[in-house]
């Protein structure tokens, strides 16, 4: 027997006699009654700390919306839990002398002017409110002596500003958000790949998404939509990222023929573990470790005196390569020429080390075998992080062009672009741009969702193209593999579009990218199933690897200056006079249009950057 035994505030539950245990009508219904379509107020793909903060805040806002969370991982697996070092706010716990005018400065000036920065007020004014918020929540930050959150230092910030817990910030913060959503009652869709965005007559009206356990596939109609699907390192074929880091919601948004921003802005970390790419935290640099040459030099002195090695990544990136450019790398043997450079935290001894940074010694030694207690680690920039996304404004709501917003489309978090981190992110204000733009976000939603309809949708219509797409996979009878074509792209990527670039190394990279796309139609799958089919997965997630990968590349052959983490050895001069201005790339199978929106700039004149 089943009894309804709640249907208060829209959250309807089902006692199953026997079973004692509750569980959701809609989950039962989708899972027994083979219902293709399913109805949300707001629908959210991402469950890393963007789309986990805004659902928390339309939860708390209006506790009868209807709000579900999809994601192809768990929610905790999402890549935010690898978060180390931080989360940046002038909270004034160990510098009085800071403020979030200080913090605004130093993030506009880390992004080489190119940041917007109404978006950066925001994000550096209602920083310390945020977590405080999520100190309330339960998440345990390390503390001073005296019981407040402490702070540590962190590349281009000229106070120590970055709390955190130990070097596992986002493991800490990333559980506690979703304990809360439980306790709110957000349905969350884990492991259900999203494959499509519900576009129509610039309205997003909901998604198709596949189930990865038994291959359904349903259509979500929602009031509205939001994007929180991260980031794409793995576009790259060395990168501190997650696997599923794969770009997907930056190529369902290029593929519904909307902007991708500024793309051209890839940031390496400075610090991978070497030869793996794993990341060594900034955090380590922030408590005092060296980066060190084939000479035994600090060579960061050539590089940023003032800052050493904790001046803003792009510019030690590049201070990193030049290094081993010049032969004053190193090789696994100790001896110069190679192909990394130390990373030395021995100074710093073993205390400190194994209290602050004890995630990264133990990374080092399981991973290459190095004790940081007493051998330097070999380390070389990765692939890390992209400033550029889906263009929003301080809202979360994406633009459809230089003027236009998309109705009930809304974006927060690495997949989108606000753009508060402009030409290069300086560390630990990637998390606080997930918290404090979920936030708003979720906000502006509640709002928005308001005394509005449920679109219209074809939904069989939809259902039918998606499994047309899974059905032509399977049967696709072809030459490569899907690693061969991914592993070619990737490399081409790293080859072709690397720290340092120029016109005819780019515009050849972009040639062969296309060359190599052609082999997507000739891959084929060993798994014809349906039950966790991980090939179909990867199928789709090189898809939007090469659409994104495509867009980065055109993006960066137009722009023709260096600036942040687009440095151009053939225009080695920042031109404020013709690229102060944001990337907008648009998709499509035949080629990438590229046009340019203005950076908005309310508080600091562009300057020459000097550290
Ligand atoms: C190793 C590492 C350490 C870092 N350390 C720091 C730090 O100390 N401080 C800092 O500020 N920043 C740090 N960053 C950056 C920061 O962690 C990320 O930018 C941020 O966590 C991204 O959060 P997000 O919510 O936007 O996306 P993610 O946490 O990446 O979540 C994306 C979500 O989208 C889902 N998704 C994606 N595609 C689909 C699809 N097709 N269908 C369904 N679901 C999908 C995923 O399953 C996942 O749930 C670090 C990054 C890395 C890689």
């Amino acid at each position: 027997m089943i009894l309804i035994i709640s249907l208060s505030h829209g959250r309807e539950f089902l006692f199953a006699d026997g079973n004692h245990y509750l569980f959701n009508i809609k989950q039962y219904l989708i899972g027994n009654w083979g219902i293709i379509m399913l109805d949300f107020d707001v629908i959210i793909v991402g469950g890393g700390l963007a789309g986990c903060r805004a659902a928390l805040e339309i939860a708390r806002i209006d506790p009868n919306l209807q709000v579900a969370v999809v994601a192809k991982t768990h929610p905790i697996r999402s890549h935010s839990v690898a978060a180390q070092g931080g989360m940046a706010a002038s909270l004034k716990n160990v510098d009085d002398a800071d403020s979030w005018e200080a913090h605004a400065f130093d993030t506009v000036k880390g992004s080489d002017y190119l940041a917007d920065q109404d978006a950066v007020a925001i994000l550096t004014q209602e920083a310390a409110d945020v977590v405080i918020d999520l100190e309330h929540m339960g998440v345990l930050f390390s503390r001073l002596d005296d019981g407040r959150i402490a702070q540590r230092a962190f590349g281009g910030h000229t106070h120590n500003r970055t709390c955190y817990a130990a070097d596992k910030t986002g493991h800490a913060i990333l559980h506690e958000l979703v304990s809360n959503l439980r306790r709110y009652g957000v349905q969350i869709y884990d492991e259900w790949y999203v494959m499509r965005l519900i576009i129509e007559e610039g309205e997003a009206k909901g998604l198709v998404m596949y189930h990865i356990e038994d291959g359904q596939i349903k259509v979500i109609r929602a009031k509205a939509v939001m994007f929180a699907t991260g980031g794409y390192g793995r576009v790259y074929n060395t990168t501190s990222n997650d696997f599923a880091c794969t770009g997907d919601g930056l190529a369902m948004t290029a593929m519904a023929g909307l902007p991708l921003q500024d793309m051209e802005f890839v940031q390496f970390h400075p610090t991978g573990l070497y030869p793996v790419g794993v990341l060594i935290s900034e955090a380590v640099r922030g408590e005092g470790a060296y980066l060190i040459n084939s000479e035994g030099d600090r060579f960061m002195a050539n590089y940023a005196p003032s800052r050493m090695e904790l001046a803003p990544r792009d510019i030690t990136s590049r201070a990193i390569t030049t290094e081993i450019r010049a032969g004053r790398g190193i090789n696994s043997d100790g001896t110069a020429g190679g192909p990394f450079v130390y990373l030395d935290l021995r100074h710093m001894g073993e205390e400190k080390i194994m209290s602050r940074v004890p995630f990264c010694w133990e990374e080092a030694h399981r991973l290459v075998g190095v004790d940081a207690v007493r051998q330097p680690m070999p380390v070389r920039p990765t692939i890390h992080y992209c400033m550029g996304g889906i263009p929003v404004n301080t809202d979360g709501q994406v633009r459809s062009g230089k003027d236009g917003l998309v109705t009930g489309f809304f974006a927060a978090g690495e997949s989108a672009c606000v753009s508060v981190h402009g030409a290069n992110r300086l560390g630990s204000n990637s998390l606080l741009e997930c918290v404090v733009y979920g936030r708003r976000t979720g906000a502006a939603i509640a709002e928005y969702v308001q005394n509005r309809k449920l679109p219209t949708i074809d939904e069989q219509n939809y259902i039918q193209q998606a499994q047309q797409t899974i059905q032509n996979l399977l049967e696709q009878k072809g030459t490569y593999r899907i690693n061969e074509v991914r592993q070619a792209f990737q490399d081409c990527m790293t080859e072709y579009c690397g720290v340092f670039r120029t016109e005819d190394v780019l515009q050849s990279g972009f040639e062969k990218l296309q060359e190599i796309q052609k082999k997507y139609s000739q891959i084929y799958l060993d798994d014809t199933g349906k039950c966790w089919n991980t090939e179909i997965i990867e199928a789709l997630e090189l898809q939007s690897v090469m659409v994104v990968g495509q867009m980065i590349m055109a993006s960066a052959v137009n722009r023709r200056e260096s600036r942040g983490a687009h440095c151009r050895e053939d225009y080695p001069q920042r031109d404020d006079a013709n690229f102060l201005q944001h990337t907008m790339a648009y998709y499509s199978p035949s080629g990438i249009d590229i046009q340019y929106r203005p950076v908005t700039i309310t508080m600091f004149e562009p300057k020459e950057r000097k550290y």
